[in-house]
């Protein structure tokens, strides 16, 4: 799965108390979840007890299962299931089934009449009924909705994690793979899919009488549920023959020309990317045929669904414009998916705790497919930046999980997902292949996907087989990595001899969380001077390392232990390499050791070991001469929050007079359009002088153009917003005139539910927060996002301070309510406009008196916390 989306949280230092209450609470949970027994009532979603008790016994899962798909998109979904399995002695079988007592219309055991048992949405046939041996049990059910995707001419299922038994009685856990046989009874004239080929042929054949079309499909692979998968509808159908294997596209793009120019290019990338893989891994693709639906609007970037992927039809089907970016995403989305064939869907996770293995190795095998048909690209700084950066600011803080967490029940899957798996894991397993080495690294996942083909494994059967092939422990590695939550604290010491050379230069690393736990890792230190920089490989393994081969070497005017960018902490500037970088970060000539470098000085800035005023001095200087794209972006990014965050409200009026030109004049001088609209983003976003706000509103009315920057209607729309939170003048009627010419209707919709958020009368933004209370006001959670932002805005910040602790307050309910990426999102939307001591101690109070509050949902509150809890604090005692 490629989730498209980035989810970084800033977040706080809150101490032990928290660590403490937190490690009460998993005591409290530990205990809750013992249970339960065969014999007990299996309990809400599906437990970790009750995917046990199923494992060890049933075996040899079929399923038969037929759809009958109205053409009418409200009407019922009718199904028919026969299940066969196989078990060693008589069992009772719990289905999982959402809402299974009102959508199940007849259970046959054997072909005998059963009533079975119905509860927290599962269906359980008692174990008189069955016996030793194969058992056959065929259920007549409506489908539920939910996962089904209905739309007026196509439906299409998406079952990750475990949502298969919103749709069809099912053992929704990933380790009891089945083979399925599926037929779908779909309107005449619709197109299907699923992970097995059709079995009646193409053609005409399959069309049954009145209107309706009958497509039976072959049995598949054994395959997880979450992978298990149909399609049906109106779709075009695209086909090419690759090294002999036929590759089918299933599209609903009506623009001929835009099909003719994308078709050639994506078939080439699947099918380099199977190329690439087989010999990778040594083992031919094991799915049969290969086909990949691209749906509109699509959830995710794309879904590796077994002989069937989807793909959010957007990312494939590119503008004759695309630029760079969007082919670089394009082929790594395909690879992505396609390399989860064998990382996911060969060998499939035993429980959805190790889900960020698969994650991990398809982007490991997309960067390897793709990187080198992007020559033009520092993919070392795109990787850095791409990564670690999202990751500190989960890790820094007292709300950082482990890579690797327990996962009681799969109904909490979905808050598995955050920069952890998806930033911080990709480092740690590059980390991996340089301690094993690229070739036994290679050779041990052939082992591992040899092993565990068309079964389940765990991180530490993978761990096992890579422990083998190398003399260092990888079981105390994976601990520090992998199982416990973190980054290392490491400083260095430069000690100089009589001649002012070298003698003696030390990391010390430690552990922040005082567990005394050691980050093995493999780093670069760069050495500094006016115009060369040394890097020296290091293995850091213990508290201190020497760093070998220096000694003599001329006294560096820096020292950077994250040079490279390989090493992964919080790397302690001494004095020397913070004054020499903060003088003279822009004449250092690599543009990864530049990025290495600001990325460096913003933690140390969060530790309060550069201040905010001295870091914006040098983002002043060093913005008009950084030449790299992706620095210049994170740089202003930094710029941004340092602004707003940092910064005292009293100093940013005078700020805003230096910065403003700066970015004007970064905006004149950019060469190409996505270039000029980062320095447009950031004008726009801290503009504060009347000739700044002027211009901008010049630029709404469109009687001022950007040669070199076209501004569409999300352009103008954002620019009234920032207007209008800064309460120009003419805001109401700004806001009036944006609505009224905003063609889009979905984008009309929305600025209409932002307006009132807006407003410079504290009644009305305290309605538009009481609005959001409700759950039909957050149902489309981007708009709620943005009112809460904006109710927020730091400008805004004195009257918002009301709305942070109900803020908190509803918390528990959205993350009921919403999709896996609004709770870290709506904490962080509130949260990020505030840097007043005020707020950060309502966001203490909340926790201390929530004794009983989730763990995770207090990791997301402690991890949207930290910057908070960082500026509050200097607010009160300056930086140096
Ligand atoms: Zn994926």
């Amino acid at each position: 799965m490629e989730h498209g989306l980035h989810s970084s949280g800033p977040a706080g230092p809150l101490s032990r108390d928290f660590d403490m209450v937190a490690a009460m609470m998993s005591l409290l949970l530990a205990a809750a979840l013992a249970g339960p027994a065969a014999g007990d009532p299996p309990g809400r979603g599906i437990s970790e007890a009750l995917a046990r008790e199923r494992t060890s016994a049933i075996a040899a899962v079929r399923y038969e299962l037929t759809f009958t798909i109205p053409t009418d998109r409200t009407a019922q979904v009718l199904g028919r299931e026969v299940l066969r399995l196989s078990l060693k002695a008589p069992h009772r079988i719990v289905l999982d089934f959402l809402s299974a007592r009102d959508r199940v219309r007849d259970v046959h055991v054997g072909g005998r009449d059963v009533a079975p048992l119905f509860g927290d949405d599962h269906l359980t046939i008692p174990a008189e009924a069955t016996r030793a041996g194969e058992n056959e049990i065929a259920v007549e059910f409506i489908a539920g909705d939910e996962a089904l995707n209905r739309n007026d001419d196509f439906l299409y299922t998406l079952f990750v994690p475990a949502r298969a038994h919103f749709a069809f009685p099912v053992f929704d856990q990933p380790d009891i793979k089945a083979r399925y046989t599926l037929t779908l009874d779909v309107p005449a004239g619709w197109e299907a899919v699923a992970n097995g080929p059709v079995r009646n042929g193409s053609g005409d054949e399959g069309t049954a009488a009145g209107g309706r079309r009958l497509v039976r499909f072959a049995e598949t692979q054994p395959l997880p549920t979450y992978l298990f998968s149909f399609v049906a509808g109106k779709f075009s159908v695209e086909t090419a023959t690759r090294n002999g294997r036929q590759l089918r596209m299933f599209h609903r793009e009506t623009d001929q020309s835009k099909v003719a120019r994308n078709r050639d290019a994506i078939f080439d990338l699947h099918a380099a990317a199977l190329a690439w893989l087989e010999e990778y891994t040594a083992i031919p693709y094991a799915f049969g045929k290969f086909d990949f639906v691209l749906i509109p609007s699509f959830q995710f970037g794309g879904m590796e669904h077994a002989g069937a992927i989807l793909y959010n039809a957007a990312g494939l089907m590119l503008d004759e414009s695309a630029t760079q970016n969007q082919l670089l995403n394009r082929a790594s989305v395909i690879s992505h998916e396609t390399a989860h064939m064998w990382f996911g869907d060969l060998v499939t996770m035993r429980w959805f705790n190790d889900v960020w293995m698969k994650e991990v190795f398809a982007n490991v095998m997309a960067e390897k497919i793709v990187n080198p048909s992007f020559p033009a690209l520092n993919h070392e700084l795109r990787f850095f930046l791409g990564n670690y950066p999202a990751a500190y600011a989960v890790d820094r803080t007292a709300g950082a999980n482990p890579i690797r967490q327990s996962l009681a029940n799969l109904d909490e899957a979905g808050q598995l997902y955050g920069a952890i798996i998806y930033q911080k894991a990709p480092v740690v397993m590059r980390q991996l292949e340089m301690i094993v080495g690229e070739q036994p690294f290679r050779d041990g996942l052939r082992a591992y996907l040899r092993r565990y083909a068309f079964g389940n494994a765990t991180w530490s059967d993978l761990i096992r087989i890579l422990d083998a092939r190398t003399p260092r422990n990888l079981a105390r590695w994976s601990r520090a990595w992998v199982e416990e939550r973190g980054r290392p604290d490491v400083s260095t010491a430069v000690r100089l001899n009589s001649a002012g050379r070298v003698s003696r230069l030390t990391l010390t690393m430690s552990d922040p969380l005082a567990r005394g736990l050691m980050w093995p890792q493999r780093v670069q230190v760069t050495l500094g001077y006016a115009d060369s920089t040394k890097s020296v490989p290091v293995n850091m393994t213990g508290v201190t390392t020497v760093v070998p081969g220096v000694a003599g070497m001329p006294a560096p005017l820096f020292v950077l232990p994250g040079g490279g960018g390989l090493g992964y902490g919080l790397f302690r500037l001494d004095d020397t390499s913070r004054h020499y970088l903060l003088d003279h970060l822009e004449a250092i000539a690599d543009p990864l050791t530049r990025g290495v470098a600001w990325v460096t000085l913003w933690d140390n800035l969060l530790e309060s070991h550069v201040s905010p005023g001295a870091f914006l001095d040098l983002a002043l200087r060093a913005l008009p001469m950084e030449t790299d794209e992706q620095n210049t972006q994170r740089v202003l990014g930094y710029l941004t929050r340092a602004f707003w965050r940092f910064l005292p409200a009293a100093e940013r009026p005078a700020r805003a007079a230096a910065i403003e030109p700066m970015l004007r004049a970064g905006l004149d001088r950019a060469d190409t359009s996505s270039r000029k609209s980062a320095w447009f983003s950031a004008f726009r976003d801290v503009v504060l002088t009347p000739d700044g706000l002027a211009w901008i509103e010049r630029v709404w009315r469109r009687e001022e153009t950007i040669p070199g920057l076209t501004l569409a209607e999300p352009d103008e729309i954002a620019m009234a917003l920032e207007l209008a939170v800064r309460d120009v003048p003419s805001a109401p009627r700004i806001l009036q005139t944006q609505l009224e010419r905003t063609g889009n209707p979905d984008r009309k919709a929305r600025l209409a539910f932002v307006m009132p958020a807006m407003s410079s009368d504290p009644a009305v933004r305290e309605a538009a927060f009481d609005r959001l209370r409700l759950v039909e006001n957050r149902r489309r959670e981007p708009w709620a996002l943005e009112a809460m932002q904006y109710l927020n805005h730091p400008l805004r910040e004195a009257h918002a301070r009301r709305f942070v602790g109900p803020g908190l307050e509803l918390l528990r309910e959205i993350q009921r309510t919403g999709d896996i990426f609004f709770p870290t999102r709506w904490t962080e939307s509130l949260l990020a406009g505030h840097r007043s001591r005020e707020v950060a101690a309502t966001v203490e109070d909340f926790l201390a008196k929530e004794l009983q509050y989730p763990r995770r949902l207090r990791w997301t509150v402690l991890s949207a916390s930290d910057e908070l809890f960082r500026a509050a604090r200097d607010a009160s005692s300056p930086a140096p």
